[in-house]
């Protein structure tokens, strides 16, 4: 067997019907550098959504490579209570200065759904501890996304995703969230005043009594098709959340780290959430870390004498692991040292100027959206009504495949396409990824 036939003997990939790899076998990747893929044949790939929107500052990044490989020497893994080390120790130290306001309480988990995970929990019972009980619930956005394991499912508005997987979920009180290509109250992005945060204000006030925490994907809620909305809603939300004492967890799983122009997508609104959750780029894409960083106030809410069972109590083996802080501590010094958002955001116009030259006339484009380098491109039937294409027709799947072909990473979300490139791109695998982007439409679609 070759090493296509003995994956397909094996492995089950995420999110695929297997029954597709038939057709479209896995690519086995041989190495990677910046922002190319290799193959065993030598074929590159231009990762153009950032191998799931973690890969930061491109693959096999020297300086990352050589602070891991430093740690590695050093220190492997160390069981996380009672025990910790300089790498961890370093990142909260330096994080602490770049979060939102306040956020100075670090919890380590494993990965970013389980981040979320930890920031219900710690939710739930800073109210059970504070004398709020009857604050159980939790409120989510549509087309919100928040990982895979069952708690963060139910936060899920994607029916894709949990549709199946109800009559296991939380009883979640879902608030119609902002859509801003099919504004229902005809207004735009860039100048309204957040009008369909109605739906949020009803929903606090029929329901803030018994919620403790509403929990919200800031500025760009990307597993819906890069959906992005205007930072009026967020600084709405955190106003409504301290009406009635709701806590606010911000989930930059996706957005941290720059992708929105700015280091955390909160920045945007000048808001500070009471929960953070970050993954994805805090370790560059190298390694599986994530972090749920609270306020001094909920952290003390659960500091007492340890009878008084107030401890949280919660845990990942791999808590805090060095060789991911390690290169979570290089990615921060080089964002820093190297000016990346500055640059990165100096290109981003360029990009986005780029694809709406490219593409915006096509007759099913229906949508451009963009924010910093990310750029989402929304396939429609019919522009004047915008109606989608019938899901079945797998329209982006097509050009995806098309894609490939040429030598593009353009893993679309339904008939979304979408670039969201590690921060490090170049103008000319801009060009390259429209280009192709651009040919792969024309030919799928006419
Ligand atoms: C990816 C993602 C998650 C889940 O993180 P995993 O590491 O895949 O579990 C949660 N929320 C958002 C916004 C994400 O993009």
């Amino acid at each position: 067997m070759n090493w296509t036939e003995k994956d397909l003997a094996h492995i089950w990939h995420p999110c695929s019907q297997m029954k597709d790899y038939a057709e479209l076998p896995p690519i086995i990747v041989d190495h990677a550098a910046g922002l190319y893929l290799y193959d065993k044949d030598d074929n590159r790939y231009l990762d153009a959504v950032s191998s799931w929107w973690c890969n930061l500052l491109g693959h096999c990044h020297p300086r990352i490579n050589a602070a891991v490989k430093r740690q590695l020497d050093q220190l492997e893994h160390v069981i996380f209570a009672n025990f910790s080390h300089t790498p961890a120790i370093t990142l909260c130290d330096r994080l602490a200065g770049l979060l939102p306001a306040g956020l100075t309480k670090f919890f380590f988990t494993d990965n970013g759904s389980s981040a979320v995970e930890a920031a219900m929990k710690m939710s739930f019972q800073y109210h059970y501890q504070t004398g709020a009980p009857q604050k159980k619930r939790f409120m989510a956005l549509s087309d919100a996304y928040h990982g895979e394991t069952v708690g963060a499912l139910s936060l899920g508005g994607v029916d894709l995703y949990s549709e199946i997987y109800k009559p296991l979920l939380l009883d979640i009180i879902r608030v119609d969230g902002p859509d801003c290509y099919r504004c229902p109250y005809g207004q735009h992005r860039e100048s309204c005043h957040a009008e369909c945060f109605a739906a949020a204000e009803d929903a606090f006030a029929q329901h803030g009594h018994e919620v403790c925490a509403f929990i919200v994907e800031p500025l760009v809620q990307a597993a819906a098709g890069m959906k992005i909305y205007p930072p009026a809603y967020l600084k709405k939300l955190r106003q409504a959340c301290d009406a009635h004492q709701v806590h606010l967890i911000a989930d930059e799983i996706a957005t941290g780290f720059g992708r929105t122009g700015k280091l955390f997508a909160c920045d945007h609104a000048g808001i500070s959430p009471d929960m953070i959750c970050l993954s994805k780029g805090l370790t560059g894409g190298y390694m599986p870390m994530a972090l749920a960083v609270t306020t001094q106030k909920i952290y003390d809410a659960f500091y007492a004498d340890y009878n008084d069972g107030k401890a949280f109590m919660h845990s990942h083996t791999y808590s805090g692991n060095p060789l991911a802080c390690s290169a979570a501590v290089e990615v921060l010094a080089i964002l820093r040292e190297e000016n990346i958002l500055a640059k990165a955001n100096a290109n981003s116009r360029y990009f986005t100027q780029l694809v709406h030259e490219k593409l915006s006339e096509h007759r099913h484009v229906g949508d451009i959206r963009s924010i910093g380098l990310i750029n989402a491109i929304e396939l429609v039937e019919d522009k004047a009504s915008k109606r989608s294409f019938d899901s079945k027709r797998r329209t982006g799947y097509q050009i995806y495949k098309q894609a490939l072909k040429k030598g593009v990473v353009l893993r679309p979300l339904g008939d979304v396409l979408y670039f969201n490139p590690p921060l490090t791109i170049t103008r000319e695998d801009m060009d390259f990824a429209v280009r192709v982007c651009a040919d792969c439409i024309g030919e799928v679609l006419g």
